[in-house]
């Protein structure tokens, strides 16, 4: 019998996931696939295989019994599953976890005292983490017995400096939690370990990664390690994202409290899903969207975020006491050669010198051979690199060399 594992990546209205063969202790791509509206009129779910060919879609209307929460949710991925795949036994689930505040430096094994450590930080990260956790006890509900995996989004970060883990606030707030955690830690994760593979020279320098999606942040890294990362507090900090604002003066804050007289909830509301790319074209969050357009408010929004994207590339290589190489990746990063020719257009300063055909084809390495910096795209893959932690946790990976080597 065919071994599978499943990845769950569980959302306010969506759950991601993603399934994989692991027969041979290592995870092979079947399937990756969605359910978006949940608890909405309309529930859609949708698959690709390993090839991206698409499994089709099925919807799921209120009429039909929709899909009203996370248990549903797991409950018809895993019947899907079946289905697709008869004769496999899911052998474990991996769940991207958003927040695993300062104890939770690796992933970890889920039993109930974890579940509880993560309840307890639900208001670092009220927007993420209760979804996460729905979606753990959702899975637990449909697989009992099945070993559960928490992989973190901020425990690639632990390891920063005191500087870059706090606000210039009072101590007290450090002291409870308010930190600069910094997300998308599964991508940069992936990435490094890639550049071990594809840049070993470089993997070992210093390196800025630009993680530029519909979420974005940039980290810097240094000798494999993650030393300063853009994102802060809450996933709001750092680059403008599609809907979310990025770095904000707090002072905007108080002028929307006392000014505005806007509640809390107002507030998360614009910050989160009003801002960012969206609320500065007033079009779209989507930068396809904004690149077909010609009216100046899409043009602007895409200035603004070229243009924050270059000031945190001068930014982190002064963390980094410089910068050998450079990595895009993310929707954006791994396929807008516009936005990259942008980013690094007259960066020869620093030590970049673009090679346009090379980035206009979305090349692996899009830097010129005189370029002192190397600038690289690497195709992110949170939901492996998920697997390779789940399987690790549990003693099931087979490792090659170089991961043995680690
Ligand atoms: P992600 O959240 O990583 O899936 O990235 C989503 C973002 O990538 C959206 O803003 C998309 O518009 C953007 N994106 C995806 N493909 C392209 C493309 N070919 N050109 C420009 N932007 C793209």
């Amino acid at each position: 019998m065919s071994k599978t594992l499943i990845v769950l990546n569980a959302g306010s209205s969506s759950i991601k996931f993603v399934v994989f063969d692991v027969t041979e202790g290592k995870p092979v791509n079947l399937a990756t696939g969605q359910i978006e509206g949940l608890g909405a009129s309309a529930t859609v779910f949708s698959a690709k295989d390993g090839e991206g060919q698409s499994f089709g879609e099925r919807n799921f209307d209120k009429a039909s019994g929709g899909i009203s929460n996370h248990a549903e949710g797991v409950d018809v991925i895993l019947r899907w599953i079946d289905e697709t795949f008869p004769g496999s036994e899911v052998v474990a689930v991996g769940h991207r976890v958003v927040h695993g505040g300062v104890r939770f430096t690796k992933p970890v094994k889920i039993d109930d005292t974890v579940i509880a450590e993560l309840e307890k930080l639900i208001p670092l990260a009220p927007i993420h983490q209760p979804h996460n956790i729905a979606g753990i006890l959702a899975a637990r509900e449909a697989f009992p017995g099945v070993p559960q995996v928490a992989v973190f989004d901020t425990s690639f970060h632990r390891g920063h400096p005191f500087y870059n883990d706090t606000f210039a606030i009072p101590r007290e707030f450090y002291n409870e939690g308010v930190r600069r955690y910094g997300f998308h830690g599964v991508s940069y994760e992936y990435v490094t370990r890639r550049m071990k593979q594809i840049a070993p020279l470089d993997a070992e320098g210093r390196v800025v990664i630009a993680h530029l999606g519909n979420g974005a942040s940039m980290c810097a890294v240094r000798y494999g390690h993650s030393i300063a990362s853009t994102m802060g507090f809450s996933a709001l900090d750092g680059l403008p994202m599609g809907t979310r604002c990025g770095n904000l003066d707090a002072g905007v804050l108080l002028y929307m409290l006392d000014q505005k007289g806007y509640s809390s909830s107002e507030i998360r509301n614009i910050l989160y899903t009003k801002s960012g790319l969206l609320g500065l074209s007033g079009l779209s969050q989507d930068m396809r969207d904004l690149e077909a357009s010609d009216t100046r408010e899409a043009r602007e929004a895409i200035d603004y975020f070229v243009n924050r994207v270059r000031r945190e590339v001068g930014a982190l290589s002064a963390a980094l006491d410089g910068l050998d190489a450079m990595v895009f990746c993310g929707g954006i990063g791994e396929n807008s050669w516009r936005v990259r020719e942008r980013v690094l257009q007259g960066m020869q300063w620093i030590g970049i010198d673009l090679d346009e055909e090379a980035n206009h084809r979305n090349a692996r390495l899009i830097s010129s051979p005189l370029s002192r910096v190397r600038v690289y795209i690497v195709r992110t893959n949170e939901g492996l690199m998920i697997a390779e932690h789940t399987l690790d946790v549990l003693g099931l990976l087979v490792k090659d060399v170089q991961q043995a080597a680690e």
